[in-house]
């Protein structure tokens, strides 16, 4: 039989993932990427001698990446070597501190220590997230295109989780009474670009899966992954075509029957999957059925990032691998930035300080911090060109004042600004919403864009626009989940591995 034909456009983590599983399925698979590397947000970024993340530093649920690997026919480590930290983030409100691990019995004492009489509440908050975990996991592995999926019972032993129209915060409320312990269990809605506050109730799982599976570094970067993910493809035939932008889809009815590249080349194929930013996929490239603007642009979308990628000509050992400076007024902070308009001076910071744990990311002697600091997105226009080396040194400002590198500044010898209209010009990331479409509930599940697009019989999308979301292990799924649709559409078995069985 003919081998089915798949483009694949985007060599993100999204289109990495379906990519190396179809071409182990043995169809005859293409990625084409716009730009000269693999990874997208999850790219390698240079700066002079100093190797950066462009974005994701934090890997949890690490066996949904094991799984996609194993279906590929490889095993992660085989290729990448991880490093499960601990103590993973450090956590700072003021003077106060909070170190967190996945050691059950030391995060109960740094608790304890930081907020007397808090540890019974983290331990309920960790009995009770299991059974949480459990219930809803299994809604995140099956896709929603169809209604039918929201009456399936899978869901519906969900939905006391789900349907709440209650927020993070809210459900922290039952454990602890100090607000800032709270964002310590809730601040990672951060990694779906939202605000605690609005972030729905059932991404409490987030939090529980952080504390109780731990995070990894990858030596040499996450960006690693996705470079690793492109061995896996190509060693599985499958073809990678760098810096080969895609124009548009070309059509028959609801049907792809190949894509148009922006150099002319036509490249025929029996199904197309879309890797590109959601937003752009539909504005820009779906030639005759592409939807206005306007139409997208009232969706809501999650935040953005400010970032710094700095090369220091020195190490600061005694900084944490990872560190969250939390904003004075955080809530206040969080609403400037779900308002789209205010870049709060009161900012939160991020600082990523990974050459601590890996000596294969600067010089010898020398080392690169990773800055970022969730902002507002682009939806508004900000000025950044003419405010960004001001807000630089905002940022500085705070870091010294708040961690123990007073001298920072002269220490740095290389130097990188990533703002919003960066994300939007340079990363194609539209209105600059590094997260994507915000998850909020009427934009998940079956409300969220379907892994097959609606009224085609076969574009498929992968990535944090569609289901399950966005965050690396989410957008594993998706390409795993947009490659069995169309696996079964072509009747080309497969089968899914688990290495999570308990909460499947
Ligand atoms: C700053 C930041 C920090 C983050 N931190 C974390 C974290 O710690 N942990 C976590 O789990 N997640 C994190 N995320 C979220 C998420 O994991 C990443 O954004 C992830 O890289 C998104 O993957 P993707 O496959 O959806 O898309 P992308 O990575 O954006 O890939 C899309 C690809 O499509 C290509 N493309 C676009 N248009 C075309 C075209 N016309 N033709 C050909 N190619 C095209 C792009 O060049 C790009 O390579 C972070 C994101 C950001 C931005």
């Amino acid at each position: 039989m003919k081998r089915k034909k798949i483009v694949i456009i985007g060599a993100g983590p999204g289109g990495l993932t379906a990519g190396m599983i179809l071409a182990h399925r043995g169809l005859d698979v293409t990625i084409v990427e716009k730009r000269d590397r693999v990874g997208g947000r999850n790219a390698e970024l240079k700066v002079g001698d100093f190797s950066f993340d462009t974005g994701p530093t934090f890997l949890h649920q690490k066996f949904t990446l094991d799984e996609v690997f194993v279906e590929a026919g490889a095993k992660a480590e085989d290729y990448l070597e991880f490093v499960l930290l601990d103590p993973m983030t450090k956590l700072t409100w003021g003077d106060l501190t909070l170190e967190t691990t996945c050691n059950i019995e030391q995060m109960e004492k740094n608790i304890e220590k930081a907020f007397p009489d808090h540890g019974s509440g983290y331990r309920r908050f960790m009995a009770d997230h299991a059974q949480k975990l459990g219930a809803i996991y299994p809604c995140l592995q099956r896709p929603y295109h169809e209604l039918k999926a929201f009456l399936s019972t899978t869901l519906m032993k969900a939905i006391p989780y789900v349907a709440t129209g209650k927020s993070v915060v809210d459900v922290l409320e039952n454990y602890f009474h100090d607000d800032r312990l709270k964002l310590a269990f809730t601040f990672q809605a951060k990694y779906l670009g939202m605000s605690p506050w609005r972030c729905p109730a059932l991404f409490s799982i987030l939090s529980y899966i952080e504390y109780r599976y731990g995070i990894y570094h990858v030596q040499g970067g996450l960006c690693k992954i996705s470079e690793a993910m492109a061995k896996v493809f190509e060693k599985n035939g499958g073809t990678l075509r760098l810096s080969t932008p895609m124009k548009e889809v070309c059509w028959s009815g609801s049907c792809a029957t190949g894509v148009r590249l922006e150099n002319g080349e036509l490249l025929e194929c029996d199904d197309v999957i879309m890797n590109a930013d959601y937003g752009n996929v539909v504005t820009k490239l779906l030639n005759g059925r592409s939807r206005p603007v306007e139409e997208i642009e009232k969706k809501k979308f999650s935040c953005s990032t400010f970032m710094l990628y700095l090369g220091l000509d020195t190490i600061y050992h005694d900084e944490p691998h990872h560190h969250i400076i939390f904003a004075d007024d955080y809530r206040l902070n969080v609403q400037d930035i779900q308002g789209e308009r205010i870049v709060s001076d009161d900012m939160s910071v991020y600082v990523r300080n990974s050459s601590i744990t890996d000596p294969n990311v600067a010089p010898a002697g020398q080392s690169g911090l990773y800055i970022l600091v969730p902002t507002i997105n682009d939806r508004y226009g900000y000025d950044w060109e003419a405010n960004k080396h001001s807000y630089r040194d905002k940022v500085l400002d705070r870091i010294e004042q708040k961690t123990g590198m007073k001298d920072l500044r002269s220490h740095i010898i290389a130097e990188r600004i990533l703002t919003p209209v960066d994300w939007r010009d340079e990363a194609d990331v539209f209105m600059g919403a590094t997260f994507n479409l915000a998850h909020t509930l009427d934009q998940m599940l079956y409300l969220r864009p379907h892994n097959r697009m609606k009224g085609t019989e076969n574009v498929y999308l992968v990535g944090g626009g569609t289901h399950p979301g966005s965050g690396l292990p989410t957008i594993y799924e998706s390409g795993r989940l947009s490659s069995n649709m169309l696996c079964e559409r072509h009747n080309i078995p497969h089968t899914r591995v688990d290495l999570a069985p308990q909460f499947v």
